[in-house]
């Protein structure tokens, strides 16, 4: 499955690098993949995604508090260039970008076993910012994973009644409890998620409340298990494990 992945992230955008601009015959060349994707990379937090010291099996604070989710899967570090990346691929309208950062994240998910049946959910926009937005950048994403690893995936499944805004300045716990609530699963929804193993599909990780929230709400409408996989997490301040 491995060299699948592999095999597709030479196939795709037979023209230039989408990062460097270089001749690649593919979505991004081998040397962008190297520099700022390289595999296999230091192990991560599998609560939270954060990067731990060799030796570490969790970070501080989710042995404090342990996430309602299991296993967070991240493709790689919120930092140059991705944030550049994520600017254009959210906010800018570049959606060609899904493609490419699909396959980055479904190649991260080839390297752990396990992987077989999923079910795919996108973190949703409320109403308001889809239709300002125009597309669910996590929808992008979670579909184009979905078609490649053969799962079933749905957008309708985990619905957003509110936005909220500065969430950015808020640390974890405040915004859990302002989060709290926000989601909510259709009970259309529910049998295609009663005893399911989901996996909950984001394009950056923060500080990780709003994938609590929903993988809250998740399990509470009848999911088994709910996994998060994001594109990318950002690292606390100091870049150290917190
Ligand atoms: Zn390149
Ligand atoms: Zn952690």
């Amino acid at each position: 499955m491995l060299n699948g992945v592999v095999d597709s992230l030479r196939s795709v955008w037979p023209v230039r690098c989408l990062l460097c601009q270089a001749w690649a015959g593919q979505g991004l060349c081998s040397a962008c993949l190297l520099e700022h994707a390289p595999r296999p990379e230091r192990p991560r937090c599998p609560g939270c995604g954060l990067r731990l010291a060799l030796g570490v099996p969790r970070c501080a604070g989710c042995e404090r508090e342990p996430p309602p989710h299991g296993l967070v899967q991240v493709a790689v570090d919120y930092g140059h260039p991705w944030d550049r990346v994520m600017m254009q691929f959210k906010f800018g309208g570049q959606v060609q970008w899904a493609q490419a950062l699909a396959l980055l994240m479904a190649r991260s998910m080839a390297e752990t076993a396990g992987l077989q049946p999923w079910r795919i959910v996108p973190v949703p926009l409320s109403c308001e910012r889809l239709s300002r937005r125009g597309y669910n950048q996590a929808w992008d994403l979670a579909r184009r994973l979905a078609r490649r690893l053969g799962l079933q995936a749905r957008a309708d499944v985990l619905a957003r009644a509110v936005d909220l805004p500065g969430q950015a300045e808020q640390d974890r716990s405040a915004r859990l409890h302002r989060l709290r609530g926000v989601f909510q699963v259709p009970a259309n929804a529910r049998p295609w998620l009663a005893g399911q193993r989901v996996a909950l599909v984001d394009d950056v990780l923060t500080t990780g409340a709003t994938a609590a929230e929903a993988a809250r709400t998740l399990l509470a409408a009848g999911a088994a298990e709910v996994q998060v996989w994001a594109f990318a997490r950002t690292p606390p301040p100091a870049d150290g494990p917190s």
